[in-house]
């Protein structure tokens, strides 16, 4: 199956109660790795391409060698832009070909970040492209705060409500007790506010920094209306444990097809083990 739309791709897990997992690539074999995952799973799946590998490979090369592989998979798949923090990058992620673009503007005031998420999401939905954007701040784990801090930064039911309104996004991000990296403590999901914001909005919302969420969590907030759950961290962790298990064997190993490779089936595990988390396996022969 070709390139879908994001926006086909979350409403369908939104309506049946599951998750897409939005899982990030940062070379040829982790794109490898996510596709055959999904393909095995027969899952639907989202493939982001984040700022950092956009400053090391490029957005256009990440791009190409996606759409070079795509060709050998069945599932649906859709290329999404990850926080993106300006209007051009997220336009030249459009230009592209991108199925999905994340415009995000938590870190500018209220009216520019709603401003320019409503000219994002006019602009991908008359291009046929699913848009997301990000209210609340989610923050890092290595980000130094208190817990009064943590409380502030959770998304507010009313400005989560008059933001979707006035920009129509897609899919809405939002803070509610995870962060990105790796977390010091177990999270905790705030769910009542999860539940507020969901019913209040009545679209998909994002989950940020889902790795190393306990799985009871993360289910439960598919449950209560999470559709696209974004994983990084934990891969690019099990990723880097494969070259290390080669390494381990054989310090001398210096054919990378041996150490990136071993990289590869250690993410795609992983990969794996969450399509069954957010209940996405099986899925793809619903939307031929
Ligand atoms: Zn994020």
């Amino acid at each position: 199956m070709p390139f879908i739309n994001g926006k086909d791709m979350i409403n369908h897990a939104y309506q049946n109660g599951y998750g897409v997992g939005a899982f990030s690539a940062h070379n040829a074999e982790t794109i490898l790795g996510i596709l055959e995952a999904a393909e095995e799973e027969q899952s639907p799946v989202m493939i982001q391409v984040g700022q950092k590998v956009i400053q090391t490979l490029g957005m256009e090369a990440m791009k190409n060698l996606i759409d070079i592989y795509e060709k050998q998979f069945t599932i649906p798949i859709s290329i999404h832009l990850d926080h993106s923090r300006t209007f051009d990058q997220t336009m030249q992620a459009i230009q592209l070909g991108f199925q999905s673009v994340m415009f995000d503007g938590s870190a500018l005031d209220i009216d520019e970040n709603t401003d320019i998420t409503r000219t994002v999401a006019k602009i991908a939905k008359s291009l046929n492209i699913g848009s997301e954007g990000e209210i609340g701040k989610i923050g890092g784990t290595e980000d130094d705060i208190s817990i009064d801090e943590k409380d502030a930064l959770i998304t507010n039911v009313n400005e989560a409500l008059t933001f979707v309104e006035a920009t129509d996004v897609d899919y809405l991000a939002i803070s509610i007790g995870t962060a990105h990296g790796l977390y010091k403590q177990t999270p905790s999901i705030r769910f009542e506010r999860l539940n507020e914001i969901s019913s209040a909005v009545q679209r998909p919302i994002v989950l940020h920094g889902g790795s190393d969420v306990p799985d009871e969590q993360v289910k439960k907030a598919i449950s209560l209306g999470i559709s696209k759950i974004n994983v990084d961290t934990e891969l690019r962790q099990a990723f880097t444990k494969g070259i290390q298990n080669v390494l381990e064997t054989n310090p001398d190993e210096i054919v990378l097809a041996n150490s990136l490779g071993s990289g590869k089936e250690f993410l795609k595990m992983k990969v794996q083990e969450k399509i069954k988390v957010f209940g996405s396996q099986g899925k793809a022969k619903e939307f031929l």
